[in-house]
Formats: structure tokens, sequence, C-alpha cells
């Protein structure tokens, strides 16, 4: 442990320094208390600007201690302290400003704030949340205990808590939280999908619809549930209405969808809704999936026809590589070689490239995710755009 013996030891010394009982004289007269302060607050200042913390928090200890009513010094003290990465000293400050009797009830809601918030810096989620729950049950209102609440039940999964807690949190600041809270809902449905319970899945979804009735996370599942349970109808619809929604998520759907409508053999339907959908959305996945039903029902040399229209107004390396392999099979004999090295090219060029990006922070990854692992928002990694991804 660090040595954390405020403030009982640091008396003695303020005592014998004189510097308290200098201190305590010169607040009598009015006006030199404050200029007392400031100078050994500016002091205190001026060892945080040289980078000197340890010094700092030596001043600002002083300050603490020789005044009770110094509730702001601590609060800078327990700052300072969790900036350097001193929780475990954080933590017994504001446990020690919690205890204290003098405290105004805003001042004891924001110690009690602070030290939850310690605790959860530290790890210790189980008693921040014992924490920040006390204080809702005196404290109806606290936005900031709510908020943590959420994050908590978060890092716990404990997606029911986290429902409760984001609705109390938008009914007490009115921030719409409904986005947040269909995510939950999709977890909540997930877990019921894996746990083979399909009906406890789709209560979960309508939840979500009922918070967010453009969730897309919710439309995506829906369809995968519908789909695994043979009613392929509803699964397309529920597929079409998603890309429609969200054309970004297209090619994380189109996978599936393809599937259903050729389990209900609506090939027609797949191609008009493709066509459709390369109206409404720029990136190369409908034209790739349009391709290869061009192929199939009406064979390469019209297939390759179609591509090459679609690529001269879409540039794309995928598109190209298509094109490659469509060629190939198509036997072009005199160009083969240098496809064949054309197409080795087109693969290195997608292989290490991220495919999706996060729209808050920039964070790339070659799988989707619909909690970003780095800013840790919902909703936010999209599927990249531009010649090497979509
Ligand atoms: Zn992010």
């Amino acid at each position: 442990m660090s040595g954390w013996i405020w403030p009982l030891a640091l008396l003695p010394l303020a005592f014998a320094s004189g510097w308290w009982l200098h201190w305590r004289n010169s607040r009598r007269s009015s006006g030199a208390a404050v200029s007392r302060l400031s100078t050994t607050y500016f002091r205190g200042l001026n060892y945080l600007l040289n980078e000197q913390p340890d010094k700092a928090i030596e001043v600002f200890l002083k300050i603490a201690e020789v005044d009770r009513d110094t509730v702001e010094t601590h609060f800078a003290l327990g700052h300072l302290f969790r900036r350097r990465g001193e929780v475990d000293r954080a933590i017994r400050l504001h446990q020690n400003l919690v205890m204290r009797d003098n405290l105004s009830d805003e001042q004891r809601t924001e110690a009690v704030l602070a030290l939850g918030e310690d605790y959860m810096r530290a790890g210790l989620y189980d008693r921040a949340e014992t924490l920040f729950t006390d204080l809702l049950k005196l404290e109806s209102s606290a936005p900031r205990a709510m908020k943590h609440l959420i994050s908590i039940y978060q890092a716990e999964q404990d997606w029911q808590q986290a429902i409760e807690h984001a609705k109390s949190y938008e009914s007490a600041t009115g921030e719409p939280m409904g986005r947040l809270i269909a995510h939950f809902y999709c977890e909540l449905a997930e877990r019921a999908r894996c746990q083979g319970k399909p009906d406890a899945a789709r209560d979960n979804l309508r939840r979500a619809f009922d918070v967010d009735a453009n969730s897309v996370r919710a439309g995506m599942l829906e369809g995968r549930l519908e789909a695994k349970a043979g009613n392929d109808v509803a699964a397309i619809r529920s597929f079409e209405r998603v890309a429609r929604n969200d054309p970004d998520f297209l090619p994380e759907l189109l996978p599936d969808l393809l599937d259903a409508y050729r389990r209900h053999g609506d090939l027609a339907r797949a191609r008009s809704f493709l066509a459709e959908m390369i109206e409404r959305y720029p990136g190369v996945s409908p034209v790739l999936a349009m391709t290869a039903l061009v192929q199939e029902q009406e064979g390469g040399e019209r297939a390759l026809e179609y591509l090459t229209g679609q690529l001269r107004q879409r540039p794309s390396v995928r598109g190209q590589g298509a094109l490659i392999d469509l060629s190939l099979a198509q036997g072009a004999t005199a160009e083969r070689d240098i496809l064949l090295v054309l197409g080795q090219l087109t693969e290195k060029l997608l292989s290490g490239a991220p495919t999706y990006r996060c729209q808050r922070c920039g964070f790339g990854a070659r799988a989707h995710h619909w909690h970003c692992p780095s800013c840790k928002n919902w909703g936010t990694v999209k599927p990249i755009h531009g010649t090497a991804g979509e």
C-alpha cells in the first residue's frame, strides 16, 4: 500500500511546522485568510503545472486538512489521485468524505458518486452497484448514478436491470434511450434463441420494436428466427424491411435473405428486390448477388455483360474479382495468364483490409460487432464503403 495515513499522521506535521497555527491566526483577520489560502493554493497549482503532482498533492492535503470546510479541495484531490491512477487513495479520500457529518446534501451525493466511480475504476462493480442503488433509494433522481448503473449492468450482462435503469433514466432526464434499450432487448432475444426458446426470443424482439420501431438488429434477428422456423415468407419480409430502413446493413443480411428466396422458390422477387436495392444503395454486394442470379438463369455471357456494365458505374475491387472469375469460367483463353495474375492480386488487396468501421471512433474490424469494442457505442459499426469495401 502507498502508506496512506491521512488525516491523523499529517496533523502533527502541520502543527510542528507552525503552519496550521499561523494559518488559523491569519484567518481571524478577514481577507488575510483568503490570501494565505490562495498563496498555498497557487503553490499547489504551480507544482501541478510543473508536473510535480506529489508536491501538489502534499500542498492540497494541507489545505484540506486545515479547513474542514474545503470540501471542494477534497474533490480536487480525489480527481488528482484518479488521474494518477491511484484509485486506492481516491477511494480512501472519498470514503472519508462520505462519513463526514458537515456536508450539505448536494456535497454528500457528489461524494457518494465519486466513491462509486472510484469503485468502478478499480473494477469493484458489486460495491459500486450497492452504493449507486442505495443512493437512488435516497434520491430517486440521481441521473449520474442511473447512468453508471446502466454501464455496470451492461458489463455484467444483466440486461433486464440495464433496461429498467435505462427506462428510469429516460423518464428522469428526457434523454431518449430507445435505441440503447432495443439493443438490450436484442441481447435477451439472442440469449433466448441460444437456449432454444424461440417464443421468448420473439417476445423480446416485440419489446425491442416497441422502443425502437426501426431497430435494424431486431429486424435481422427476427428474420433469422423466422428462417430457422421455416417461415420463409416472414423471414423475407423482415430482411427486406431492415434493408429498406437502413441499406447500410444490406451486405450483412443478403446471404440469409437470398437463401430464404431460394428455399421459397421465388427468384423473381429476389431479382426485383435486388434491382430496387441497386438503385438505392451504392455498394457492390447487391450487384454481385444479381450477377450470380443472371448467370444461373441466363448464362455466363449475359452475367459478364451485366457485371461489366455495372462496374463502369461503380468501380470496386470485389467487383473486379468477380469479373475475373466470371471471365475465367467463360474460358477466355488468350488472356488467361493475365487474368490469373489479376485474380491473385485482387484477392491479396482484399484480404488485409478491414471491412467494417465504427462511425463514432473509427475502429476497424474484419467482423461485424453490434457493440463497438473500442468506444462501447451500440450500432455504430458499419460496412466500409469505397473501392476495396462495399
Ligand atoms: Zn467505436
